[in-house]
C-alpha cells in the first residue's frame, strides 16, 4: 500500500541542501518555502463529504498552473509538495507560470460518472474565487481527464457569466483544448529519453534496450505506446493491481486492450509480477509513472535499472536519491522529464487567451524545441558543475524564480 508521508519535509530538506550550494540567504529560502494561498473546502456529493484543496505556491513568474487529482490519499502536505514542484517545473521550462496544485480526497473508482461530474462541479463552486486564466489554471492529473476539465469549465463559466476557456487546460478540443495536450507528458518524456540516449552514445541500441514502466494510465501507457511503436522493448508494465513481465517485450496495444476489458494489465499473457518486483527489474530504463514515494531508502539499493525516468511527480524520496546516486543510477528528474504536459497546456492557454488557433505542426515543433532545450540546458549545467540532474534542474529553476522575486523588489 502506498504511504504518502511527509513529502513536504522532504522538499524542505532538498531546498536546505541546494541553498547551501547556491549560497541562498535566509530570506530567499523563506520565499521558496512560502505558499501564496492555501484554500481548503469540504465538497458535498449526495450527503458524503470529500476534503478538497487548491494550493498556490509561488506566482512571481505568472498565474499558478498545475493539475487536480482525485485520489484517496490526497492531503494538504501532498498538494503543497505538488504545487512546489509545479513552480520549479514551470520555471525550468521557461513558461510564464507559477506553481499550483489541487486535489480531492476521494476514491473515484467508488463513484458513478454522474457523481464524479457532481464532485467536479462542486470543486469549481468551492474554489472559483481563486481560479481564473490570470490567477490559477488547473489541468488533469491522477484520475482526472479532459471530460472532467470540460465540466469544470462549464461550471466556472456559468458562475462568472462569461466565456473564459483559458481558466483550465487539458479540455476537450471542442471547448478550446489542444490536440497535443492528450499525450504531451509522455511525448516530453520520450524526447528526453532519446536526448539522453544521444548524449550517452546509445541512440542506435533501441531494440536492445529493456524498459520497465510503473503506471499504465495517461502518462505510462502513452509512453509505453511511443516506445513500442519506435522499436524499444517494453518488458514490464504495472498498474495499481500489479504487473506483467515478458523479457522479449510486451505488445503494448494488446496490454491496453486487456486493461480496457478487465480494468487491469495483470491478466495479460506474460509472467505476473508485483509492483515491488517491477521496480527491481533488471532493465536499462525504469519509468515511474504512477505515484510519489515509490523508491525509498528501503528499496533504492534493489533498483537494477541504469537510468530512471520520472513521469510521476516525486516518485523518489531524498534518501533514495542519495542511494541511487551512490550506485551510479542516473535519474532524469520529474521537473524536467514530465514537463511536456504543462508545455502543451501553455500552448492551449495562449490560444484561448488570444483567440488564435495555431497549426498542429507548428505546435509540435515548438514543443520539441522547448523540451530539447530544457534537457540540454540541464545536462550542460550538470556536466560543468559535476552535479546530478535533479540538483542541476532545481538550481536553474530556483534561480529564475528568485530572479523574478528580485526584480519585483521582494528580495
Ligand atoms: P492516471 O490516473 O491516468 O494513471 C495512473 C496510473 O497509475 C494507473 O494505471 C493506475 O493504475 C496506476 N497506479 C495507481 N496506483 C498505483 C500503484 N500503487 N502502483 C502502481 N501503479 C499504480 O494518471 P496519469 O495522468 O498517468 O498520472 C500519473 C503520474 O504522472 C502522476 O504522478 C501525475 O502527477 C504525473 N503527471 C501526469 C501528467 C499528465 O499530464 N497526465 C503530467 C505531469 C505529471
Amino acid at each position: 500500500m502506498w504511504v504518502n508521508k511527509m513529502t513536504f519535509d522532504d522538499i524542505k530538506k532538498r531546498v536546505e541542501k541546494i541553498s547551501k550550494l547556491m549560497h541562498l540567504s535566509e530570506k530567499e529560502i523563506n520565499i521558496l518555502l512560502k505558499f501564496k494561498k492555501i484554500a481548503k473546502r469540504e465538497l458535498d456529493v449526495n450527503g458524503k463529504k470529500y476534503p478538497a484543496f487548491r494550493i498556490l505556491h509561488n506566482d512571481s513568474l505568472g498565474p499558478g498552473k498545475g493539475g487536480i487529482r482525485y485520489h484517496p490519499d490526497v492531503n494538504e502536505d501532498e498538494v503543497k509538495s505538488q504545487a512546489f514542484w509545479m513552480s520549479l517545473k514551470n520555471s525550468l521550462a521557461g513558461l510564464p507560470f507559477g506553481g499550483a496544485k489541487g486535489g480531492v480526497r476521494v476514491n473515484p473508482k467508488e463513484l458513478s460518472k454522474r457523481e464524479i461530474e457532481e464532485l467536479s462541479r462542486a470543486y469549481v463552486r468551492a474554489f472559483q474565487y481563486v481560479l481564473g486564466q490570470d490567477k490559477d489554471i488547473p489541468a488533469p492529473d491522477l484520475y482526472t481527464n479532459s471530460e472532467i476539465m470540460g465540466w469544470m469549465l462549464d461550471e466556472f463559466e456559468k458562475i462568472k457569466g462569461r466565456h473564459e476557456p483559458g481558466m483550465i487546460t487539458g479540455k476537450p478540443i471542442e471547448l478550446g483544448g489542444c490536440k497535443l495536450r492528450e499525450d504531451a507528458t509522455s511525448k516530453g518524456g520520450f524526447i528526453i529519453l532519446k536526448e539522453f540516449l544521444k548524449v550517452i552514445g546509445r541512440e542506435k541500441e533501441k531494440s536492445r534496450l529493456k524498459i520497465g514502466i510503473q503506471g499504465f494510465g495517461n502518462a505510462g501507457f502513452n509512453l509505453a505506446r511511443m516506445l513500442h511503436q519506435e522499436g524499444f522493448k517494453v518488458v514490464g508494465v504495472s498498474d495499481s493491481k500489479g504487473g506483467i513481465f515478458n523479457e522479449n517485450g510486451l505488445n503494448i496495444f494488446e496490454v491496453k486492450k486487456e486493461k480496457e476489458i478487465n480494468g487491469s494489465v495483470v491478466n495479460h499473457s506474460g509472467t505476473k509480477i508485483t509492483n515491488k518486483e517491477l521496480l527491481e527489474l533488471d532493465v536499462d530504463f525504469l519509468v515511474l509513472a504512477a505515484l510519489e514515494n515509490q523508491i525509498t531508502k528501503d528499496n533504492a539499493d534493489k533498483v537494477k535499472a541504469e537510468c530512471i525516468l520520472e513521469l510521476a511527480n516525486g516518485p523518489i524520496t531524498l534518501e533514495a536519491d542519495e542511494i541511487l546516486y551512490k550506485n551510479k543510477i542516473i535519474v532524469l528528474p520529474d521537473i524536467l522529464a514530465n514537463a511536456g504536459g504543462v508545455v502543451a497546456s501553455y500552448f492551449e492557454w495562449v490560444q484561448n487567451k488570444t483567440g488564435n488557433i495555431f497549426e498542429d505542426c507548428h505546435l509540435e515543433k515548438r514543443f520539441e524545441d522547448i523540451i530539447i532545450s530544457s534537457f540540454r540546458k540541464v545536462h550542460k549545467f550538470c556536466n560543468e558543475k559535476e552535479i546530478n540532474m535533479r540538483t542541476g534542474a532545481y538550481i536553474i529553476a530556483i534561480k529564475r524564480i528568485l530572479g523574478a522575486e528580485k526584480t519585483r523588489g521582494n528580495i
